[in-house]
């Protein structure tokens, strides 16, 4: 086809230059880098799940606004009737039908740095600005930094992680409300890890017009099912409603979530292992000399360690798949995030980052 063009004619140069996120193989690996919850369901409702796929109507197209699936959520997060429920495939749809709702010429969209890095790629995919504002050095936010980039630049929205990924740590939420006062657009409170925070900002979503909260299932033990949603004012989620394809949740999706939510019981009591799992982990790095641990409200840990790429390429050999982030951040170097296991999985996470450091001194 001597007339046919290249992807390097047609596709955007700035997705040209972009490169794909990369998901890490883990096949025989201890996999403790992607903040997934390391427990299965309890096996009567495994049961309960495989009678609904037995019978789930798969050569229909799925419910298209997930009726049912919003209705228990609604009453699981007391979700005032005020407000709307966007749903998205994983909340990394959500972020993404946003940036597509604002992409106007000129538009902005703001976080932090360092922050979830699919806040930045969205806006590339989206081909709107990204301004990261960045974080202390301790990682909190840098309010007045914050409050005058709000100004010279009017972001259309705002994304903020509640904890922050990767840094695991809650910010200051008197800073925050001043951020979402101060900003012209809206302000995105990403709460992915709410199931082992302790504090959220749900109860301001009334006082602020401006104000969504963003959750996910993805973290409490259904990342496989992809399930996202967006509480907002409706006469936000109404608009970003018309971006959302159709039948984006999926039968199976619907379903398996609607039956677990019947039984938060158990994902919560899942939560709560994690977080004295969190503890233990906590304290045995706190432990360990030339290791700085930073503080988390998250289902993972970050800390610091000297020669922090060679630590991870050493856990690696030893089979514990951790985040390396040395190098993708100024603020980061020399760190590496560690998810919360299983009490075997993190004990053996532990020998393995005892072993590889006594090797390298
Ligand atoms: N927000 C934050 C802060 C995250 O860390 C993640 C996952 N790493 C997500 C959103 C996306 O989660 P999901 O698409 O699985 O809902």
């Amino acid at each position: 086809m001597p007339n046919s063009y290249s992807p390097e004619q047609i596709i955007r140069p700035e997705i040209l230059a972009l490169s794909a996120y990369h998901v890490p193989a883990a096949t025989g690996m201890i996999k403790l880098d992607a903040m997934e919850n390391p427990y299965p369901l309890p096996s009567a409702l495994r049961d309960d799940i495989a009678r609904l796929a037995e019978s789930a109507p798969i050569n229909r197209y799925p419910d298209a606004s997930a009726a049912a699936l919003k209705a228990i959520l609604r009453q699981n997060l007391e979700i005032t009737d005020d407000m709307e429920i966007l749903l998205g495939n994983g909340s990394d749809e959500i972020i993404q039908i946003i940036a597509m709702a604002i992409a106007k010429p000129g538009a902005v969209l703001m976080s932090v740095e360092p922050a979830f890095v699919m806040f930045r790629m969205i806006a590339t995919f989206a081909n709107i600005q990204y301004i990261g504002v960045p974080l202390q050095k301790d990682f909190a936010l840098d309010t007045e930094a914050m409050l005058a980039a709000i100004e010279k630049n009017r972001p259309a929205v705002i994304f903020l992680a509640y904890p922050n990924n990767p840094t695991g740590n809650l910010f200051d939420a008197a800073a925050i409300l001043r951020i979402i006062q101060a900003a012209p657009g809206i302000v995105v409170i990403d709460e992915a890890y709410n199931a082992f925070a302790e504090a959220s900002f749900k109860n301001q979503l009334g006082t602020y017009p401006n104000l969504l909260l963003m959750r996910t299932l993805s973290k409490s033990g259904l990342a496989g099912l992809r399930l996202g949603l967006l509480i907002g004012k409706t006469e936000w989620i109404a608009q970003l409603e018309k971006l959302r394809l159709p039948y984006n949740i999926g039968i199976m999706t619907q379903l398996i979530a609607e039956k677990v939510l019947h039984h938060t019981d158990v994902l919560s009591a899942q939560a709560e292992t994690i977080k004295s799992e969190r503890a233990k982990l906590n304290a045995f790095l706190g432990t360990m000399r030339n290791i700085e641990v930073y503080p988390s409200k998250a289902n993972f840990i970050l800390f610091r360690v000297p020669a922090a790429s060679q630590i991870f390429h050493m856990l690696k050999q030893r089979k514990i798949l951790i985040k390396n982030l040395d190098g993708t951040h100024p603020l980061l170097k020399d760190c590496l995030r560690v998810t919360v296991g299983t009490p075997d999985e993190n004990v053996q996470f532990c020998a393995a980052l005892h072993a590889s450091l006594t090797e390298t001194v």
